[in-house]
């Protein structure tokens, strides 16, 4: 069971959480926690603000974060010592390093974990503090460790399994660990759904529960559109297009560890306990509807190269992509015809030198705020009638830009950012008329 800082941003949080543990004791539950809402920013701030000489603004986030951090449990106020020997230490050298920015960040789950292993207790329950620097064994790219798998398997194992056979609840922290030789370090920011895939994989979990602050996933974004249906089932392959797209709920990569040993993974909201969530599967399961969700990126930019050199020409898309290598920029749809190609960027900070590059191998036109609309579901590709249903639905809408078939689970389309809203509820409105009570239920 993981929960992410919301879940543990103060005494009421903790407390709530807490009593989602107990009621699954039964089910011997082992804690990932992340940091209180906001710790890790906070000890990322001083750290920097200390690296530039600005030791009293520093001074001023730790003492905060003492009192925060004391306040729930008096003796954790100890550890703030060590944290502005380092902050001061910061200072005098005068830089940050990413070993330096791991070790200060881990002062926020290390301290949130023995938070809630105390709260836990107080409760009433049998509860163990495992070390997430003495089990979750890493490589040293600091900032983005990843895990040695075999190793830190055994540890947890070692560090765990008695105390969960003996009914204790164990408790550790997320997005920390160490390298062999004891050094801190992090998963990357937002590495506590990570770290509980990991803890699942490693100990053969029934299931993971990612404990956050929504419902799961929709099959539309809610600001959008009123009337949105929770997802109750969606595989693994259909959460990660979303995400992309912008569904913020959990970057699915980091469960990736249980998904492959298909350990299921459940998104719930620590807000509302009795919620079912939605459950990430690695197969899906069939459905009556052909999508479980719409997703939107807004802000699209869309290149045009028209060249004749193209026409009957090999090497020309070799030639184009290197200019999008060249400059660190991710392409996100393509469409081509004989003698033009369109592509799709959403970071346009090297878009001057990429057009330049770009006039090199034909006339080059731009043109901004578009949408990129997206379906997603299982087996999209070889649904008959997606195109049609969704297009038949937006006669009005000029449709700049189509992919189906790369992916057996997308089809997506670019349109002018104005029309984004109103085709999307279009969309909606026909897409999920019904729904397939197995999969979907009401929102809220
Ligand atoms: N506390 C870390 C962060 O804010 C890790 C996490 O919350 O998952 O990035
Ligand atoms: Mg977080």
């Amino acid at each position: 069971m993981k929960f992410g800082g919301t879940s543990v941003e103060d005494a009421a949080a903790i407390d709530r959480s807490c009593g989602i543990v107990g009621e699954r004791i039964c089910r011997k539950p082992f804690v990932v926690v992340s940091a209180l809402g906001g710790a890790t920013n906070g000890l990322l701030e001083a750290g920097t603000l200390a690296a530039r000489g600005e030791i009293a603004k520093a001074m001023t986030i730790a003492d905060r974060l003492e009192y925060r951090h004391a306040e729930l449990l008096p003796s954790t106020g100890e550890h703030f010592v060590r944290l502005r020997e380092l902050l001061k230490a910061l200072g005098a050298i005068g830089e940050f390093s990413p070993r330096t920015q791991d070790l200060i960040a881990s002062y926020g789950e290390a301290l949130s974990s023995l938070i809630f292993v105390d709260r836990i207790k107080r409760l009433g329950y049998n509860a163990v503090h495992i070390d997430a620097r003495q089990c979750l064994v890493t490589d040293d790219r600091f900032g983005k460790a990843v895990p040695i798998m075999d190793v830190t398997s055994s540890r947890l194992e070692q560090a765990a399994r008695s105390h969960l056979d003996s009914g204790q609840v164990a408790v550790m922290g997320g997005y920390i660990g160490a390298t062999l030789g004891g050094t801190t370090t992090t998963l990357g920011r937002g590495g506590s759904d990570y770290s509980a895939a990991i803890v699942g994989a490693a100990l053969n979990a029934e299931e993971i529960q990612i404990w956050t602050d929504v419902d799961g996933m929709m099959t539309s974004d809610p600001r959008v559109v009123n009337s949105v249906w929770k997802v109750k089932e969606i595989s693994f392959d259909e959460a990660s297009e979303l995400a992309y797209f912008g569904a913020k709920v959990l970057h699915p990569l980091t469960v990736l560890p249980a998904v492959e040993k298909n350990i299921p993974v459940y998104i719930l909201n620590s807000r509302k306990p009795k919620g079912t969530g939605t459950r990430i599967t690695r197969e899906a399961r069939p459905c009556r509807n052909p999508i479980k969700s719409i997703a939107c990126k807004r802000g699209i930019t869309v290149v045009t190269v028209s060249s004749s050199r193209m026409l009957m020409a090999h090497g020309f898309l070799r030639a184009l992509f290197e200019v999008f290598d060249r400059h660190h920029t991710s392409v996100d749809m393509v469409a081509t015809s004989e003698v033009s190609v369109s592509l799709t960027l959403d970071n346009v900070s090297s878009l001057d030198v990429i057009v330049s590059d770009l006039r090199q191998l034909g006339d080059v036109e731009v043109s901004s705020s578009k949408a990129l609309i997206c379906l997603v579901g299982n087996n999209l590709k070889y649904t008959p009638g997606i195109a049609r249903r969704a297009f038949g639905g937006l006669p009005d809408i000029n449709i700049l830009m189509v992919s189906q078939g790369a992916s057996n689970i997308n089809f997506s389309f670019l349109i002018d950012e104005k029309d984004a809203n109103s085709a999307i509820q279009k969309l909606h409105a026909d897409f999920f008329n019904e729904v397939d009570p197995e999969v979907f239920e009401p929102a809220g």
